[in-house]
């Protein structure tokens, strides 16, 4: 049996850039870190099927979790992807109200500018307000009747993300065991045993980032915490028509009303070139279904043409779809990320409900773990401490 000090399941962007904080923590003692994966890579599953939007927070509650994390996770991930000469597209990303919903007394739409307005005041986060002509001049072909810009949202290559990221932990001394699905937990001797398909593990400290299982993770784990995820699906298609793959340059998102659980179909550029239009939201079933039923190209149409009349669904090919881990609270609302450190030694972290803004919160999540204090107890022997700024920021 291979032991180790820290278990981490899943080799998502948050696996990930776990291992890589935790391995580069203690560079003259290292920690023996495993990433366990059922998949035969890195970030297979929801780490590469989004919209890569580095997200500055400001669709989020001030100060959650979520904000909090955006905000420091999407600075950090910038710095990285310049040192690392990832694919950045620095785009800005455009919140807009389109002259039609005003027309249809949308006033909610509106309101909802304000409240955006008012998170980012209080989170310091630039944004500028712009009348329609300074759209126009952002966005020649955007018909709106105002918006906001968060100039620092950028949009990050999900996949070369996730893989320097691997990279990195893996120079660091980490091991990654692919195609080795977990499959129970016991605890053993002050330690966690970690039985896969395939092979056993032992480990000081188990980490479960297992994104759309983590909830069946933290159920096999003592003290068997419940958590439920459900998978909510988001569709993307590209625009193929040729002279439409440019039809915007910026990110450009509606102004949802206050109840709505997602950020809205937006146009999508990549740092690529490739422009797609989605993601929406569908209730599945299954945790891996990507493709039945797909919604037709023409609810993208109808809910972008507002701001783009332009946009036909001819010029739409399908792309690909992603599956939210969603989890909902008693009530009914949207959760903020669960870090829940269930048992302090030896340490059990669940990570639950990393939906986005999870890929831009990545490297803030990771830092964030690194902290908690049963981790810096358990740790302090091998002379544990942050990774220095200056490894991050410009
Ligand atoms: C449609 C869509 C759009 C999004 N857009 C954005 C965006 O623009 N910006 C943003 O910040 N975020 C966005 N997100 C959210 C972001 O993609 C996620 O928050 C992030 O990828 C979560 O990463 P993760 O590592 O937690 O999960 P995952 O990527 O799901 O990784 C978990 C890993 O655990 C593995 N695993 C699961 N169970 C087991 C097991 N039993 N044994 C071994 N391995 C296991 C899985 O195979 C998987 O590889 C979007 C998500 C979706 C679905």
């Amino acid at each position: 049996m291979n032991t180790y000090d820290v278990c981490i399941v899943g080799a998502g962007v948050v696996g990930c850039a776990i291992a890589r904080e935790m391995a580069g923590r203690s560079p003259e003692d290292p920690l023996r870190i495993v990433v366990v994966e059922q998949q035969e890579g890195a970030g297979e599953v929801t780490s590469r099927r989004n919209s890569g939007v580095l997200h500055s927070g400001v669709h989020e509650r001030p100060f959650s979790l979520k904000e909090r994390l955006a905000r420091e996770g999407s600075a950090l991930a910038v710095s990285y992807a310049i040192e690392k000469g990832i694919p950045l597209l620095r785009t800005g990303m455009v919140i807009a109200i389109a002259w039609e919903d005003i027309r249809r007394g949308l006033w909610r739409e509106a309101s909802t500018l304000q409240r955006l307005w008012f998170n980012a005041w209080r989170t310091k986060t630039r944004v500028k307000f712009m009348t329609p002509s300074g759209l126009r001049a952002l966005e020649p072909r955007l018909q709106a009747c105002c918006g906001l810009v968060i100039p620092s949202v950028s949009v990050i290559d999900p996949r070369a993300f996730v893989q320097s990221l691997k990279a990195d932990s893996e120079s660091s001394g980490a091991d990654f065991a692919f195609n080795n699905r977990v499959i129970g937990i016991t605890e053993d001797d002050a330690a966690y045993l970690v039985t896969t398909d395939r092979q056993k593990f032992r480990a000081a400290c188990l980490i479960n980032a297992a994104g759309l299982h983590a909830d069946e993770v933290a159920a096999l784990a003592p003290p068997h915490r419940k958590y439920t995820i459900r998978p909510l699906r988001g569709e993307y298609y590209e625009l193929a028509t040729p002279d439409k793959k440019r039809l915007v340059e910026r990110l450009v998102y509606p102004a949802l009303p206050p109840h709505a659980t997602g950020k809205g179909i937006h146009f999508s550029p990549r740092p690529n070139g490739q422009l797609f239009v989605g993601p929406n939201e569908v209730a599945v079933e299954d945790k891996t279904d990507y493709t039945s039923r797909k919604t037709p190209p023409g609810v993208f149409v109808e809910a972008l043409r507002k701001f783009v009349p332009e946009l036909e669904e001819r010029d739409l090919r399908w792309a690909y779809s992603g599956i939210r881990p969603r989890v909902m609270t008693g009530d009914g609302c949207k959760s903020d990320f669960i870090v829940s450190v269930e048992r302090e030694d030896p340490p059990l972290i669940n990570l639950v409900g990393i939906e986005s803004p999870g890929l831009s919160a990545a490297l803030a999540l990771a830092r964030h773990v690194g902290d908690l204090p049963c981790i810096r107890r358990r740790f302090r022997r091998t002379g544990w401490r942050p990774l220095s700024p200056g490894r991050y920021e410009r």
